[in-house]
């Protein structure tokens, strides 16, 4: 008997040939490399003969059993391939999907309907694409419903934990480096002083990573914990310093992440007040904000895309679930092998509570990450 997959606004006939049908969804921020990993869950599963319908707009979606078909039958050859718009759409930032925050979602009876919506329509797992939030969002429904769950982790602040690096971090750091690039050029014609916000609420990553790449004279980071004091001490200080007439900078480069507790705009206040002495020095801003998580998807975040589709894809049709994969070094210890020895499964749990202990500050991965910040501070400020 052919299945049948209603929606609010279409309906759709599934052939009864395939083995099996999964979901993918997309939730919470969207992140570039979204859309390659949609496209490689459909692409692995036609492989494997397996159909894959698509949710849209994240858990909103799997409540309210918005599905649509994103697999076609190739009719003559009874063949599975993916519809013109995943194969289309791979490459862009966003995601063809859509992506929402549903506060619905924290409420046990919500995702019972989610549930619902999965086991009526027969389908053999779900692959949640999302950052940190989304992969809570996935262990809570993995916990209390008989469909696997696998999360794919996607969120350009890298934030999530048990993965070297999330989907979308490698384009946003390749914008990021570019905008820089293209401040600096500015800035040294003008012999002027830049601090550019990067996003980053919690995790000064992108900052981080991006001052080291920019060769920028200073960086700002959360974790750092300084108070509203220092952090405009250290901005004035590095300005000084490189535009000092021995070192004669051309240009002074600040990155600052968005979590840093001093408002962008205040620090250029504060930090030209302290200037006032030297004469003709100027201090400019810019927020990157949203500009960072568009685009499209970088090689690096395209090839992990694939990677974490396959991966997510065989373990839902083996049955595992409230796991997610994550990118680590081969012969690593932690968690379970994947076909692919860059790639493991990781239980969500555990998940959950390094990605915590990143954000407090209390994990080996950020406390080496600010050890090594430290070290290179001097250097930076040459
Ligand atoms: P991101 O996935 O980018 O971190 P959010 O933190 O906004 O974004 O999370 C996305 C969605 O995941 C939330 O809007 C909510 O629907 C769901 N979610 C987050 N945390 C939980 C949780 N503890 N329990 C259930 N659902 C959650």
């Amino acid at each position: 008997m052919a299945r049948t997959i209603f929606t609010d606004h279409r309906s759709y006939i599934v052939s009864a040939r395939m083995a099996a049908l999964i979901a993918v969804l997309t939730s919470g921020g969207d992140a570039p490399g979204m859309n390659a990993a949609i496209r490689a869950v459909v692409k692995v599963a036609a492989s494997r003969r397996v159909e894959v319908v698509g949710v849209e707009r994240g858990y909103d979606g799997l409540i309210d059993g918005d599905f649509r078909q994103l697999t076609r039958i190739l009719d003559d050859r009874r063949d599975l391939a993916p519809i013109a718009e995943v194969e289309g759409l791979g490459g862009l930032g966003g995601t063809l999907l859509g992506s929402t925050r549903c506060p619905r979602f924290f409420h046990r009876d919500s995702r019972e309907a989610a549930c619902a919506q999965l086991t009526g329509q027969g389908l053999a797992g779900l692959v949640v694409i999302g950052g940190n939030g989304s992969m809570a969002g996935a262990h809570a429904l993995a916990s209390e419903c008989s469909i696997p769950v696998v999360g794919i982790p996607a969120s350009i602040d890298n934030d999530i934990g048990l993965t070297r690096e999330a989907l979308g971090v490698d384009t946003a750091l390749n914008t990021i480096v570019e905008a820089c690039d293209r401040i600096s050029d500015t800035a040294r014609s003008h012999h002027r002083a830049f601090i550019v916000e990067v996003m980053g609420r919690q995790s000064g990553y992108l900052a981080m990573s991006s001052a080291i790449a920019t060769a920028a004279d200073a960086v700002l980071l959360p974790e750092q914990s300084k108070t509203r004091e220092e952090v405009i001490d250290s901005v004035t200080e590095a300005i000084r310093n490189s535009f000092a007439t021995a070192r004669d900078k051309h240009r002074v480069l600040v990155i600052k992440a968005e979590g840093v507790n001093v408002p962008t705009h205040e620090l250029v206040e504060e930090v030209e007040k302290r200037l006032s002495d030297l004469a003709g020095v100027e201090v400019r801003s810019t927020v990157l904000g949203h500009l960072v998580r568009g685009g499209n998807a970088s090689f690096r975040d395209r090839l992990l895309a694939g990677r974490f589709g396959l991966a997510a894809v065989d373990a839902v049709l083996a049955g595992t679930t409230d796991m997610m994969v994550g990118w680590t070094s081969p012969g690593s210890d932690r968690g379970t092998g994947t076909s692919d020895p860059y790639i493991r499964l990781f239980p969500l749990a555990e998940v959950l509570e390094e990605t915590a202990a990143l954000l407090d500050g209390t994990s080996a991965v950020t406390l080496d990450r600010m050890r090594r910040m430290e070290a290179i501070q001097g250097i930076l400020a040459l």
